[in-house]
C-alpha cells in the first residue's frame, strides 16, 4: 500500500512526504483506513511501529479547519508526550489551509494561559486527563462537537485513578462519536473500560 491509496488531502500527503514517511507502516497500512470510516478501534503497539502517525494521520484528514471548534481530542498520559505528539501532529498537518490549530493542555502549566488559548480556534488537543477535565467541565473547552477520541498508551492513561476522569471526559464529547485505543499490554482495567466504553471496535493485533 501507498499513502494515496488513502485518498488523503494533497496538503496531508505533502506533509506525510516531507517527514520522510514514503510507505505506510503495518499499524498505519490497518489503522488508517479503519479511523476514516469513524469506527471504533483497539490497537495492540508498541513504541516504534509508526502508531503515533498512525492515528494523527487520520485525524487530520478529519479535521476541517474551516470550523471553528475542537474536532479530535487526543489523551496521553504525560506531558511530555503530549509535546512530542502535538508537534508531529504541527509538522504533518503544516500544509493544511486554513492554518491547523493544536493545542496541547496538561497539568503543571498554567491554566489562566489555557483559557486564553482557548478563546481562539482550537481544532485539535491534546491533553492529559486532568486539565483537559477541568477545561471541559468549566465549559472553557467545548469539547461538545469532538468526534474523534484518540486515547494513546491507554495502559498508562486507565489506571484506577484516571479511570472516572476519563469516563467524564468522554460523556463531554458528541455522543456520535468514535475512541481508537492504542496500548501495548490490555491489563484488565483497559479491558473493563473497553467492554464499557468501545462498542463493537476493530481491533488491530501486530
Ligand atoms: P512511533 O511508533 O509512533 O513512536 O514511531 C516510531 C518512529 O517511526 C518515529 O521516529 C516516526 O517518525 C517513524 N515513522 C512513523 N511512520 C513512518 C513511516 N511510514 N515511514 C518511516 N518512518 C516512520
Amino acid at each position: 500500500r501507498e499513502f494515496e491509496d488513502f485518498f488523503l488531502k494533497r496538503e496531508l500527503l505533502m506533509g506525510i512526504f516531507e517527514k520522510g514517511f514514503e510507505k505506510p507502516s503495518p499499524v498505519q497500512e490497518e489503522a488508517i483506513p479503519i479511523i476514516l470510516q469513524n469506527r471504533n478501534v483497539l490497537a495492540r503497539a508498541k513504541n516504534g511501529t509508526g502508531k503515533t502517525a498512525a492515528y494523527i494521520i487520520p485525524c487530520l484528514e478529519k479535521t476541517d479547519t474551516s470550523k471553528n471548534h475542537i474536532q479530535v481530542l487526543i489523551l496521553i498520559p504525560t506531558r511530555e508526550l503530549a509535546l512530542q505528539t502535538s508537534a508531529i501532529v504541527k509538522e504533518i498537518g503544516k500544509h493544511m489551509e486554513p492554518p491547523l490549530q493544536c493545542m496541547v493542555t496538561t497539568g503543571g502549566t498554567s491554566l489562566k494561559d489555557d483559557i486564553m488559548r482557548l478563546y481562539n480556534t482550537v481544532h485539535m488537543i491534546v491533553a492529559t486527563p486532568g486539565r483537559i477535565l477541568d477545561l471541559a467541565s468549566k465549559k472553557v473547552a467545548d469539547l461538545s462537537k469532538c468526534r474523534t477520541i484518540i486515547m494513546d498508551e491507554a495502559d498508562k492513561l486507565l489506571s484506577p485513578e484516571f479511570q472516572p476522569v476519563l469516563e467524564q471526559i468522554i460523556g463531554l464529547c458528541d455522543p456520535n462519536h468514535q475512541i481508537c485505543l492504542f496500548s501495548a499490554t490490555f491489563p484488565v482495567t483497559v479491558k473493563t473500560f473497553c467492554q464499557k466504553f468501545v462498542e463493537q471496535p476493530y481491533s488491530i493485533n501486530l
